[in-house]
């Protein structure tokens, strides 16, 4: 990692792949977890004299229309406010702006690339790992360091292509401080759990997390199934499910999986049941069978009351996916309540796996009360369904 190069920082261009992919609207940050998550490394290279070169992506730039609101520039200079420092902005990813800029740099300045897919425009550079552009990238720097774990599960230029050319040169490349506590907390819970180890999954699709299922069903002692993924499970039990959220091609495998499962799956007692998806439709809660002319839209208090029976003496509790439509205020208590309950278990490791549940946990103001939030949706998920992320394996010796 990162603090094993401590003394081989000084005087070096180090390449810094971070996620800046943050939410802005007319020039303005929105959530700026994913920079504020970054600083550690980004100080640690510039503490240590290293000149700190950022690459990161920002959304999908499919226009040239795309690049007008996908600058990084607003990005950099809310950067420069975090780090209370100035923050050189290149305006383009490649050439001899971007060449003597870099050269122009002290040490311990920082200094952000442009988005890193304006690559796409001209042929998916960055997102289909271009040879040419890798290489170039990586000519750029003396030492590379990933912390970008939202893209981890990608095998983009500005990750693997950097990563794999820079150690083909001899050079260093390792893991920034973000994508080690990454793959320490979600590494550990899958690996190495301390017991009891409970799963909570939500979301809107069975279909999303059967890989997830897959890989935890031998390593959970329980995995709670709440949001609209319930109701195949519902369907594959032959309780009336009426209008909610099912996906009928996965009514066999939802069989299996609890044949496979036993006890261990925990389901819905009773839900909120509203007569059509609207925050103000009529609504009841209704235990077992759903009636007609209704949509399950979150869980009920008895079921909540049941997860929190199975998650109190958990040591380890991974999350992934709401237990309902968190969104609509009247349908958000179920996924509140589960997120409150954990935040008060603490003696267990509690673990957010990025996406909607980490958008959820923020909006009900419950995530500085868990032990740790992923930034990372996709790779989150892929790391709980056991892959190996090829941003992650870039950068390590294993
Ligand atoms: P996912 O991206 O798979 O984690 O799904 C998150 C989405 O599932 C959120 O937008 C929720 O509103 C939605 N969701 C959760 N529970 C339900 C439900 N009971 N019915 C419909 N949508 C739901």
């Amino acid at each position: 990692m990162v603090s094993d190069l401590k003394d081989d920082l000084k005087g070096k261009k180090v390449l810094v792949r971070v996620d800046f992919n943050v939410p802005i609207k007319d020039g303005v940050i929105g959530d700026d977890n994913r920079m504020t998550a970054a600083l550690p490394t980004i100080n640690y290279i510039i503490d240590n004299g290293g000149k700190a070169i950022l690459f990161s992506h920002l959304g999908r730039v499919k226009t040239e229309e795309d690049k007008k609101a996908l600058t990084l520039k607003p990005v950099a200079k809310h950067l420069a406010e975090l780090l209370n420092k100035p923050v050189t902005f290149v305006p383009v990813t490649r050439g001899a702006q971007l060449e003597d800029a870099i050269n122009n740099m002290k040490d311990g300045d920082v200094l952000l690339v442009e988005n890193t897919r304006f690559e796409d425009l001209d042929g998916k550079k960055e997102s289909g790992n271009d040879p040419e552009l890798g290489k170039y990238w990586a000519s750029l720097g003396d030492i590379y360091v990933n912390d970008a774990f939202g893209t981890a599960h990608r095998e983009h230029a500005s990750n693997v292509g950097i990563a794999s050319n820079m150690k083909a040169a001899g050079k260093k490349a390792a893991a920034g401080f973000l994508l080690e506590k990454e793959i320490k907390f979600l590494g550990n819970a899958v690996d190495n759990p301390a017991h009891p180890f409970v799963a909570i999954l939500g979301g809107a699709k069975v279909s999303d997390k059967i890989g997830v299922i897959n890989h935890l069903i031998d390593k959970a002692d329980k995995i709670i199934v709440g949001g609209g993924m319930a109701y195949t499970f519902y369907a594959a039990k032959g309780i009336k499910i009426g209008n909610s959220l099912v996906e009928k091609d996965k009514i066999e495998l939802a069989k299996e999986i609890m044949e496979k499962a036993g006890d261990k799956l925990v389901l819905p007692i009773d839900n909120v049941c509203a007569e059509k998806f609207d925050n103000d439709a009529p609504s009841k809660v209704v235990e077992g069978d759903i009636p007609d002319g209704y949509m399950a839209l979150d869980i009920g208090p008895k079921s909540v009351e049941e997860f929190e029976n199975v998650l109190k003496d958990a040591k380890t509790v991974v999350w992934n996916g709401p237990m309902g439509v968190f969104e609509m205020p009247n349908f958000a208590k179920g996924t509140l309540e589960i997120g409150k309950f954990l935040g008060t278990l603490t003696d267990a490791t509690t673990i957010v796996g990025g996406g909607d549940s980490t958008a959820a946990v923020k909006k009900l103001g419950v995530a500085d009360k868990l032990t740790h939030i992923s930034t990372g949706g996709g790779a989150s998920l892929e790391y709980l369904e056991g892959k190996t992320l090829p941003g992650i394996a870039a950068v390590s010796d294993k």
